[in-house]
């Protein structure tokens, strides 16, 4: 499940790594600079997306102007000196200008070329440090300070002047893998994590997309936190044709034979919604057919199963038919020992994989001989007793969230995207896919064989293309989801830790 983000800490912490934080709460003449500041940052359509944003109404959405400003601004400057913890606003660099037109948006290719190639950057987009985090830069000081440093945001969300590090342009594609570090996601009764799922599927389409000649980012490559705001930020910043945030779903909603795959689509973009649709179509067959031959195997288990209890009962029966037999003519006392119980399908609606078989001693019965010169009557033979079945128990395999299921925006009360990651992802088309349900155990029996993650970093892979190459519609479109709805804490600054930068003593 996606993350909500925290509310109204601006942050602005020029410090050395390692040597925590240092925050400063924005008091009520901060409030009036941040709804100026937020005026100024749609005006400069920079991104400084850290960690100040609620999943719903509230000021200030989607990025944190104060970081974006200050480094416009030139009140941050770089500490190249680790030990030196200069105040940010003692500086005597020139007041850069920020870049007042974004770049323009990447092109559509055809059949035959899918991914045209990308124009050049005059500033970085990113810049990946030595430990292989990409952070996306607010300010290329290249232009103002000739030097190759940037004003970039950390994972979780602190805006940092770096230098000596590998930039990033323009890409096709950025594909998001949810949650990350101490982030797990939803968690599988058997352990299959989330965040593992997400990097594994995002790493697998990369490798496909790439190989069709795509450019991607990914926001993260490795298990490493990264709050919503900032994964939004790289959305703006690299200006892909498409932006794809990677997720699997947690919960019992009730299961169905349809899967509970969701795509949640930003809202008011139609090219977001026609990739919803397209990475539906990819994906929704080669589900289906999985789902059949797993439902295949469990009416095969409970033709198996269902014939072996009907023969216990059988078998029950004929044994009840003997004794009383036996007890009619005196040869055995009429004790409950004889009356086996009852076979587990009676009463039982259906069988759904979760059963034991039933199984019986052999009976020896010690009978003695007709007391008396009453009348007998006839002994009947037992049937013989089934031996265990040789059956590997095969669970029903039922989706979950079947009548949740399809292609959708989710609308806030404010009329605005719920999911942070879609609303701060600036006029970048972008979805956010829920797969599947990681916490219905045959699900997550899927997700754990790296060959089905395979297959939905294909659907994946396969919706791109045509997206990019085609004007295809897709399927699975159904009605939005309207209203608030707390959608757990997760991608919030407040609870992530920076992740090892390697960036050592040069990052200020
Ligand atoms: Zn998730």
């Amino acid at each position: 499940m996606e993350a909500a983000d925290r509310t109204g800490m601006a942050v602005i912490t020029p410090h050395p790594p390692g040597t925590g934080r240092r925050r400063r709460r924005v008091r009520g003449s901060g409030r009036r600079r941040l709804r100026r500041l937020a005026a100024l940052s749609t005006a400069v359509g920079l991104v400084a997306a850290s960690c100040a944003a609620e999943p719903a109404a509230g000021p200030a959405p989607g990025d944190d102007p104060a970081s974006e400003l200050a480094f416009a601004e030139g009140r941050a400057t770089a500490t190249t000196d680790p030990t030196a913890t200069r105040d940010v606003t003692a500086t005597t660099e020139p007041r850069p200008r920020p870049p007042t037109t974004l770049p323009p948006p990447i092109a559509h290719g055809t059949p035959e070329q899918p991914f045209i190639p990308l124009p050049p950057t005059a500033t970085a987009t990113a810049v990946v440090t030595p430990t292989g985090v990409v952070l996306p830069v607010v300010f290329d000081r290249r232009a103002t300070t000739g030097e190759a440093s940037w004003v970039a945001l950390t994972p979780c969300g602190d805006a940092r002047i770096v230098s000596d590090l590998e930039p990033l342009g323009r890409a096709h594609v950025v594909l998001d893998p949810g949650h990350g570090g101490r982030e797990f996601g939803s968690v599988g009764p058997a352990g299959v994590v989330e965040k593992d799922l997400n990097l594994a599927v995002a790493l697998a389409a990369e490798t496909m997309l790439a190989d069709a000649g795509a450019s991607v980012i990914l926001t993260r490559s490795t298990d490493v936190a990264m709050t919503t705001g900032v994964r939004a930020a790289l959305a703006r910043t690299v200006r892909p044709a498409l932006f794809v945030s990677i997720h699997h779903n947690g919960g019992a909603p009730a299961t169905g034979d349809r899967p509970g795959t969701i795509v949640f689509t930003k809202s008011q973009s139609e090219a977001s919604t026609r990739f919803g649709g397209l990475f539906h179509q990819a994906l929704t067959p080669g589900l289906i057919e999985i789902a059949n031959a797993k439902q295949e195997e469990f009416r095969h288990y409970a033709i198996v199963f269902a014939a072996h209890e009907a023969a216990i009962a059988d078998y029950d029966r004929s044994l009840a038919a003997r004794d009383a037999a036996l007890v009619a003519n005196g040869q055995i006392a009429p004790t409950a020992t004889t009356l086996p119980p009852p076979a587990p399908l009676e009463g039982r609606e259906r069988i759904d994989g979760t059963e034991v078989p039933s199984t019986r001693e052999p009976v020896t019965t010690t009978t003695m001989p007709v007391p008396d010169d009453r009348t007998t009557v006839v002994v009947p033979d037992t049937v013989p007793l089934p031996s265990p079945p040789d059956l590997v128990r095969v669970p029903e395999f039922r989706w979950a969230g079947s009548g949740n299921a399809g292609v959708r925006s989710w609308l806030a009360d404010d009329g605005r995207d719920l999911l942070s990651v879609l609303r701060r992802s600036g006029d970048v088309p972008a979805v956010l896919v829920e797969y599947l349900y990681v916490t219905n155990p045959v699900e997550e029996a899927l997700l754990a064989d790296p060959a089905f993650v395979e297959l939905e970093a294909r659907a994946l892979t396969v919706a791109i293309l045509r997206f990019l190459s085609t004007d295809d519609e897709g399927t699975g479109f159904v009605a939005d989801q309207v209203g608030d709805q707390n959608i757990g804490g997760g991608g919030r600054a407040t609870d992530c830790r920076e992740p090892e930068l390697g960036l050592g003593q040069t990052a200020g």
